[in-house]
This record gives structure tokens, C-alpha cells and sequence, in this order.
């Protein structure tokens, strides 16, 4: 894999020198990049939705999903995802048309600067998605413009909404239902146990991550790590390299690790199984992958 990204990014191995961003669990590349992406989130913010601070992504050390060679633009630290469970990967029209209208003005705010993932010319939807041309003169330029205010100063004629995206809140019960599956609190509670989402009381964050679990098509299965060392980094490109972008977070012998369901297998024929750990989980990271032979299902 080299080491640049489509939008011709350079990848970044380490969240040293990023920058948090308000919004999101993840950090970006501080200066022009974050001030425009601050601004694309208050904007956001007023014209669209709220955005639920543990569904929202930034910095993420991995290749783009459901590919093994191609590097993320959130691996360089200029990408956002917003609300992800309301605007999951692959769904189209989350958004309500009022909606999609303060997004189109938030964009145009920018200069074009900001790429929105739910038109991609080609390819699946990816209505939660943000990131930035690669254009460091744009880039500074607009940013200097926000920084005087310019940008903000236009026109309002879109309202936020209270609820998010189009799914009436992204209703967990609503889901379950149609579904035909039961969605007590006592079902809810079980299915939570399973996912990795320790004292679950039925917060609307809760509901928001499970539901985000369930839509991926997470079968919600518990390991339990048999082996230290896991956090080690290696070769990039490495699926390793996923399971080892998070430095706070070693697996352990003993700990309990969640698997989605997923499995891939490397060239060797060994088989590697996507999750994440506890502090993963409560830090609101996404799954990462492990390799089999360091884990054992036990039940829930
Ligand atoms: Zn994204």
C-alpha cells in the first residue's frame, strides 16, 4: 500500500500532532483543516442536526472499508464522519430534503473545498462522511475566510432539525419491530451484553451504537483474548495494522473482546476477526480486526 491516499493525502501513523476536534470522538490535522472542520460541524450543527458526539469519527489509522490496500482518508486525518448510525455506510437518503438543502449550503460555504460521501459518482453511499480535497492553497484561503467571519456571515433560509436524519430519532424499537424481533428493555439489555456495551440503562447513545451493531449485520460475538502483545504496529498494509492503530488500548490475556461477526483470512490461510475491545467500545472507536488465533469465543 503506499502511503498517500486517494485524494492524495499523506497517511498518518500516529494521532501525535493532531488536533481534537469538539465534535467528534477523533482528532484532525490542526491549523487550516481543523478550523474549516469546525466550522463545517457548527454549521452542521445549525442547518441539519445535532451530532451525537460518540457517533461521530475523525483520525483512524486504517484502509478504507472493506478494502485491504487502499488507504482512508480518515487515515490522514482530514475526514469526518457525523451521526454514523443514522447515516450508515451504504444507506441512502437519510436525510430528509430540507436537510439535504443545509448540507448543499454548508458545502457551498466551504468553496468546494469539502467533499460530501453521500453523491460519490460511483460506488456506495456514504451519507456520514466528510473529507477535504487535497488543495492546500483552497484550503488556506477558505480557512483565512472563516477565520474573518466572511463565511458565516451569509444567509439562513434552512432550520436544524430536532431529530436526526430520517429515521424518526433512528428508533432501536422501531427497528426491532420491523424486524419482528422483541424489543423489551429485557431483549435490549441481552443484545447489549452481547455487543460489548457494559451497564446499558436504554440511553438514546446506547440505542444509537446498538442500532448502528445491528445494522451492519453484527452477529455480536464474545472472545476472550488468550494472548498478550497484540499492540505491537507492523508492516503497513498489514491487516494487523487496524487492530493496532489504538496505543491505549492493548489487548491483554484475559480481556473481553466483541467480534461483529465478520471474518477475513490472510494469505497464509489464518483467520482474522473484526471487533473491538472494551475501550474501544467506551472511547467510541470503531471495529478493528484480530487475528483468530489470539482469541476464544465464550458466551456472553
Ligand atoms: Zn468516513
Amino acid at each position: 500500500m503506499t502511503d498517500t491516499t486517494q485524494a492524495g493525502w499523506p497517511v498518518i501513523s500516529t494521532s501525535e500532532g493532531l488536533q481534537p476536534l469538539d465534535f467528534v470522538t477523533g482528532r484532525v490535522l490542526p491549523g487550516d483543516v481543523h478550523t474549516i472542520l469546525t466550522f463545517l460541524c457548527q454549521r452542521f450543527e445549525r442547518l441539519v442536526e445535532p451530532i451525537v458526539r460518540s457517533e461521530s469519527w475523525g483520525w483512524n489509522y486504517r484502509p478504507v472499508r472493506g478494502s485491504t490496500n487502499v488507504w482512508s482518508e480518515h487515515s490522514a486525518a482530514v475526514a469526518i464522519d457525523l451521526n454514523a448510525s443514522a447515516h450508515w455506510i451504504g444507506l441512502h437518503d437519510t436525510f430528509t430534503d430540507a436537510q439535504e438543502a443545509g448540507i448543499r449550503q454548508i458545502l457551498a460555504e466551504c468553496g468546494g473545498v469539502v467533499v460530501w460521501g453521500g453523491k460519490w459518482a460511483s460506488s456506495r453511499p456514504d451519507e456520514m462522511h466528510f473529507q477535504l480535497r487535497h488543495d492546500p492553497a483552497e484550503i488556506k484561503r477558505i480557512a483565512g475566510l472563516i477565520r474573518s467571519q466572511a463565511a458565516a456571515a451569509t444567509a439562513e433560509p434552512v432550520k436544524a432539525q430536532n431529530r436526526i436524519g430520517t429515521r424518526q430519532g433512528a428508533s432501536i424499537v422501531q427497528w426491532l419491530d420491523d424486524q419482528g424481533r422483541d424489543s423489551s428493555f429485557a431483549a435490549r439489555a441481552t443484545l447489549a451484553r452481547q455487543y460489548g456495551i457494559a451497564g446499558y440503562v436504554g440511553s438514546a447513545e446506547q440505542n444509537l451504537i446498538l442500532l448502528s451493531l445491528l445494522r451492519s449485520g453484527a452477529q455480536g460475538k464474545t472472545y476472550v483474548v488468550t494472548s498478550d502483545g497484540l499492540n505491537r504496529r507492523t508492516a503497513p498494509g498489514d491487516l494487523r495494522d487496524e487492530a493496532l492503530a489504538y496505543p491505549g488500548a492493548p489487548l491483554a490475556t484475559g480481556m473481553r473482546w466483541y467480534g461483529t461477526g465478520k471474518t477475513t483470512t490472510d494469505d497464509r490461510g489464518g483467520t482474522w476477526v473484526e471487533g473491538w475491545s472494551e475501550w474501544q467500545r467506551s472511547a467510541g472507536q470503531p471495529p478493528c480486526w484480530v487475528h483468530g488465533a489470539h482469541l476464544k469465543e465464550v458466551g456472553a
